[in-house]
């Protein structure tokens, strides 16, 4: 009897066991309103997860699949997931539904109340994506508070026998070459070229304009640049290996006005989506580092590892073991309002000015502009985590809650107090002095932390670590900054205080 096998947006893994075995089945892909409405999405984002969808349906129509596909605008379709299964179950007389457990909780538990109430036979199977299960990291962390990041990697290392000797040391004998790594450009920027591709999605695009979903951001629909089928996601990930990595570790952390990816590889949306999946991107990466071992050196394969196998497998880990109730966690009890700017991009501070404006226009920002620029700024300015996820859940292409919420939420704003970061990521407008040219066209200085011309990140930085004593000053990783504060001139802190709060409570808006 014909099953009906769901593929949900982000389940585009060609390399799945559903499309080896012998079943008679039908594989519905559909485009929903439930998943465009949730929050409001990038428009970049909406389309890449549309088109990434179509092309994945004609793979397998070639590949000799049956496929049920679902546009958002046809008339049949009921806008949500399970209606949509209900109705096809008749179409196809089936009685047999299986899906592949979804990576969100909101999702998973939609699919699970629906399973056990419907009169289908409805069962759930592995999206065989990840190296992790969903509660490895939790068994692994039993009882411990803080789950370090650290730890966890070397496991995933000496199991997968990523970048190991023979005799089980880590190559190079050592885990972990961040020392090496994290360069600013200095005064003559090494800049690399930025990889395109060029799709026509006016189609996709007019389609979600004419059905009214409300998005974000802005988009060329003749000419967009996002690598969406297995082929481009192929393209993408080799250019990376061969242009970008030789340097990728080197300037991970680097900032610059005139380049909006640097060395980083944009292929959080090919692995987010499944497109390509973990281990390849890995071994593609480390057969280009063996095979050019003068250009690529161990730190820049080790740091680029480290942040998939690692960072990206913990999220997921940290995720399934603190929802519900992780997306509640609000340690400083933060609840001032996102600034409007947030939204357009139109702040008079450099820095924000470029990462925002950089993710209305391309749905992407690298990892340390969200850290320490958009999400420095919005834990320092006291923003309730509520607002700030759903700013990063909605703007960028990469966005899916397992791995937007645990960065955003935990890394970012310490609002699960510690569970993922030892520290909260704060800094002033000297790190971000250091890591970029931004302060240079600023029409703040960077020097100052109160007065008109003062940069804000100065004094909401110190306003910070002085409200907030009680909850960090027995940190050791942070006794360093209360003994420099507690050392100021009394008239200095007192001035910079003031400054904060009048940027708190007349100016966030204005900055
Ligand atoms: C506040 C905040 C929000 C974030 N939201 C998301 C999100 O919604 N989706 C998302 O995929 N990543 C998110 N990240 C992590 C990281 O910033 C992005 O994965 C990265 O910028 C994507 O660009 P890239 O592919 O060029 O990454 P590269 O710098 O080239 O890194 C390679 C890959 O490593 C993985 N990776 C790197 N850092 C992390 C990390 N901290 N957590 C998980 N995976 C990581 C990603 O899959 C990435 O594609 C967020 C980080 C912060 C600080
Ligand atoms: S001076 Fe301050 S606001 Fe301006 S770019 Fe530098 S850090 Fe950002």
């Amino acid at each position: 009897m014909t099953k009906l096998r769901l593929i949900l947006g982000d389940q585009l893994n060609h390399k799945h066991s559903w499309f080896s075995d012998d079943v008679d089945a039908v594989y519905v892909l559909m485009e929903v309103r439930s998943e465009t409405d949730y929050t409001r999405h990038h428009i970049q984002k909406v389309v890449s997860f549309f088109a990434a969808m179509r092309s994945f349906a004609e793979y397998l129509i070639k590949n000799n699949f049956r496929v049920h596909y679902i546009k958002l605008s046809d008339s049949e379709n009921t806008q949500s997931i399970t209606g949509n299964l209900e109705k096809l179950a008749t179409t196809y007389n089936c009685q047999v539904v299986e899906y592949q457990q979804p990576d969100e909780f909101r999702l998973d538990e939609m699919m699970r109340t629906w399973a056990e109430e419907s009169a289908l036979e409805v069962s759930a199977c592995s999206t065989e994506h990840f190296l992790t299960q969903r509660d490895d990291l939790k068994t692994f962390f039993e009882g411990k508070k803080t789950y370090l990041m650290e730890s966890f990697y070397r496991k995933m290392r000496t199991e997968y026998n990523i970048l190991m000797t023979p005799n089980g040391k880590p190559t190079g004998e050592k885990w972990n070459f961040d020392h090496d790594n994290r360069k600013n450009f200095g005064a003559k920027a090494q800049l690399p070229p930025i990889k395109f591709f060029s799709r026509n999605v006016d189609d996709i695009f007019q389609m979600i304009r004419n059905e009214g979903v409300e998005t974000i951001g802005e988009i060329d629909p003749k000419n967009f640049i996002w690598p969406v089928t297995r082929e481009e996601s192929l393209e993408m990930l080799a250019w990376f290996a061969e242009n970008a990595l030789p340097l990728f570790g080197t300037y991970q952390d680097a900032m610059h006005t005139d380049n909006w990816s640097l060395y980083h590889s944009r292929l959080s949306f090919a692995l987010n989506s499944k497109i390509l999946s973990p281990l390849e991107v890995v071994n593609r990466c480390i057969n280009e580092w063996e095979k050019q071992p003068e250009t690529i050196s161990l730190s820049q394969i080790e740091g680029f590892v480290r942040q998939i196998i690692g960072w990206r497998e913990y999220m997921r880990g940290v995720y399934w073991a603190h929802m519900p109730e992780y997306a509640n966690l609000n340690y400083f009890n933060n609840h001032r309002s996102l600034p409007s700017w947030f939204w357009t991009g139109k702040t008079k501070m450099n820095c924000l000015k470029n990462a925002i404006g950089q993710s209305l226009q391309h749905a992407y920002a690298h990892h340390i502009q969200r850290l320490m620029v958009t999400g420095n700024f919005a834990l320092l300015a006291g923003i309730d985590p509520n607002e700030v996820d759903e700013w990063y859940l909605g703007i960028y292409i990469d966005a899916i809650e397992w791995v937007e919420i645990t960065n955003t939420r935990g890394m970012s704003q310490f609002a699960d107090g510690g569970i993922v970061g030892t520290k909260p990521y704060v800094s002033s407008a000297n790190y971000i002095k250091k890591m970029s040219n931004y302060c240079q066209g600023c029409q703040y200085d960077a020097s100052l932390r109160h007065g008109e011309k003062a940069c804000p990140f100065n004094s909401l930085y110190w306003n910070f670590y002085d409200q907030n004593r009680d909850k960090l000053s027995r940190n050791p990783r942070i006794g360093m900054m209360y003994r420099t504060w507690d050392k100021m001139a009394p008239e200095e802190k007192t001035k910079t205080l003031e400054h904060a709060q009048h940027l708190l409570e007349n100016k966030l808006e204005d900055l």
